[in-house]
């Protein structure tokens, strides 16, 4: 049986309609990733990284090809059922953390949870206890402009992870740090990805980074072809 975390992009193509014709963005890609594992995403700009990770967000839908996460076809699914699977089965850390800013950071993590549990039976992480594993104990009161950057990621991942989503997709999550705190970033990302038995995509352009996955796919631009290696 297939793992519920498991992903698989099969034979994907993705054309964009523009006032100029149609704009090639995936062209029969395919990926599988196996259900717990993590993989950074690589390649050149307009490669078509971010059109790859809305579709396993269910933002968008393919012109051709399947999107299957678990049992779910998500390529497949209406726009309202998709709704439903990103609240659920979802978490996204960005380049920027998005936090709200009128809420303090214990009420930004907590609202994460708060939503999930309407449409879930899933046991959400207790806030407190998460906050203080991302090192974040003493700031839960303090809103998102009285921290650092470093420390404001911290709290974007307890964010993406505190529902147990069975995926986690990153995109750039490191990109506005330094080195440093890219470091901590990521490998408190990964701690927790295996922690809650999520699946990781992260896409990056640092090869540092990409380093702490398990597998690398290299996305080609004209995206014909991905290639996948072992990096870890
Ligand atoms: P990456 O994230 O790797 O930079 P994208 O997925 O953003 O790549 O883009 C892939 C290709 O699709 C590029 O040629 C880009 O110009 C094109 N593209 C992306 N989004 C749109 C859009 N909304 N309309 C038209 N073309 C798009």
């Amino acid at each position: 049986m297939t793992p519920e975390n498991a992903v698989s992009v099969h034979d994907v193509v993705v054309d964009y309609r523009t006032p100029r014709g149609p704009v090639r963005a995936l062209d029969h890609t395919s990926l599988d990733i196996a259900g717990g594992s993590s993989v950074a995403i690589m390649g050149p700009s307009g490669c078509g990284k971010s059109t790859l990770l809305g579709l396993l967000a269910g933002l968008a839908v393919p012109t051709a090809g399947t999107v299957t996460i678990g049992d779910q076809v998500v390529s497949g699914l209406s726009e309202r059922a998709r709704v439903r699977f990103r609240r659920q089965a979802l978490g996204v850390v960005y380049q920027a953390d998005n936090l709200l800013p009128h809420l303090t950071i214990e009420e930004n993590v907590a609202l994460a949870a708060a939503i999930c549990r309407r449409s879930s039976t899933v046991d959400a992480l207790d806030v407190g206890v998460l906050l203080a594993r991302l090192g974040l104990e003493g700031l839960a009161t303090r809103f998102p402009d009285q921290l650092s950057g470093g420390q404001r990621q911290r709290a974007a991942v307890a964010r993406a992870v505190v529902h147990r989503p069975r995926l986690i997709l990153a995109d750039e999550p490191t990109g506005a740090l330094d080195p440093a705190n890219a470091r901590g970033v990521i490998e408190l990302l990964i701690d927790l990805h295996h922690d809650v038995g999520a699946t990781l995509v992260i896409v990056t352009h640092d090869p540092a980074i990409a380093a702490y996955a398990t597998t690398r796919v290299d996305l080609a631009r004209p995206a014909t072809k991905m290639e996948a290696s072992h990096v870890g």
